[in-house]
């Protein structure tokens, strides 16, 4: 079955002939007798017997995307940072190593290099991720994991997946990778050769700007492994009802990928041409200098690109900023709605002017969340307020 199909096709559900499945909103689930309890925690993983267990509504949810993902199984968890932490604890070790690259997610960077340091004398290299080569160098005696983000926001560089995961299975160092901004639909990070894909399911595949959620996929065994360990004692559990919006989210996905990129696509070739514009970075885009190897393993781009102002003049920043209507200022992205953001503004509070320097950002870059709008009303937002920038 294609995509489209799966995600909307909900023949399991037996409920009454009701075509969209109830929610289960409730913590535990009864038995008839002593032996059916008896013989349900036999298999703990494949009956309904307590909530943070597992849920049918969750059941329902996770099976959709793990056929998407082309994984044996889909955990989901609380938030993408629950789907992430426990991931990343079920690879590691005291005492081991990791190496990411430099412009992972924020908070993911934070729990690699700050927590996981402090508590378990874990080290993590940063690597810019442009070349197999710089992976291989820093491999240590003790490295356990190689996390990766492709790509990874606001700059958009790309990891060759299928390279790293391969040096990675060579020296018996499992791969995690952050597979959010191009979703499963775009990207098969497992089929590439990725032990676990991460997601913040908060994002593209929430799509809605309504629930916060994560998930981690993989093959059988480790998937059972890590639900047994960090998915039942860290207790990171998504509620019924936020699996059940993710379902609802699911059904139009595909057609909401679809118009992400064709508008993202227009926004970026506008941006691309207007004077007052010093660099678009989008994956999609010809000009982005990693092209080649985005047409490579990944089918298509979604909606989140960043751009640089011609100045880097704050106060012509925040001009250009404010004077934006149709996109609204916030963080996060993924959801229906057109959104814009300034790195200089949370990350000059988190970083200094040199790491700031070092992750390849300035002050006159802008964040952008394409959303399902007209892309025409965006680019005439886009322009109106472009025309309040002065150039340096
Ligand atoms: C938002 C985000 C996360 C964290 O997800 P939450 O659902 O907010 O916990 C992780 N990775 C990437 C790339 C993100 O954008």
């Amino acid at each position: 079955m294609f995509p489209e199909t799966t995600l909307c096709h909900d023949s399991e559900c037996k409920y009454e002939g009701a075509v969209v499945p109830p929610i289960f909103q409730n913590s535990l689930f009864t038995f008839s007798d002593w032996e059916a309890i008896d013989k349900a925690f036999d298999a703990r993983q494949e009956h309904f017997i307590y909530s943070r267990g597992k849920n049918p509504t969750v059941d329902f949810a996770e099976k959709k995307l793990a056929e998407l993902a082309h994984a044996d199984r889909a955990i989901l968890f609380t938030s993408g940072m629950a789907a992430i932490s426990a991931a990343i604890l079920y690879c590691v070790k005291p005492n081991s190593h990791i190496i990411t690259v430099k412009n992972v997610y924020g908070p993911t960077s934070n729990f690699m290099a700050n927590y996981l340091k402090e508590k378990l004398n874990i080290e993590t290299t940063f690597v810019s991720g442009e070349n197999v080569e710089e992976f291989r160098e820093n491999i240590r005696e003790n490295t356990v994991l190689i996390y990766l983000e492709s790509p990874a926001s606001p700059v958009f560089c790309l990891q060759d997946l299928e390279a790293i995961a391969a040096l990675a299975k060579a020296s018996n160092i499992k791969t995690i990778c952050d597979n959010t901004w191009a979703t499963p639909l775009f990207q098969n990070t497992l089929e590439l050769g990725i032990d676990f894909e991460v997601h913040s399911v908060t994002k593209y595949l929430g799509g809605h700007s309504d629930l916060v959620a994560g998930v981690v996929m993989g093959k059988q065994q480790e998937m059972e492994a890590l639900f047994s360990r960090e998915y039942e004692w860290l207790g990171g559990k998504i509620s019924p009802f936020e699996a059940w919006l993710l379902i609802r989210s699911l059904r139009t996905l595909p057609v909401r990928m679809q118009r992400h990129q064709e508008n993202a696509m227009k926004v970026a070739l506008f941006l691309e041409k207007h004077p007052q514009v010093a660099l678009v970075r989008y994956p999609g885009l010809p000009s982005f200098p990693q092209y080649t190897l985005g047409q490579k393993q990944m089918k298509g781009y979604s909606g989140l690109l960043s751009f640089q102002l011609k100045t880097n003049d704050i106060s012509q920043v925040k001009a250009f900023y404010n004077a934006l209507k149709m996109f609204h200022r916030g963080v996060s992205w993924g959801g229906f709605e057109s959104l814009a953001y300034a790195p200089a503004i949370s990350y000059l509070k988190e970083l200094s002017p040199e790491q700031f320097v070092q992750m390849g950002i300035s002050p006159g870059d802008i964040r952008i969340s394409v959303g399902l709008e007209a892309a025409e009303d965006l680019m005439a937002d886009l322009g109106r307020a472009l025309e309040v920038v002065i150039n340096d």
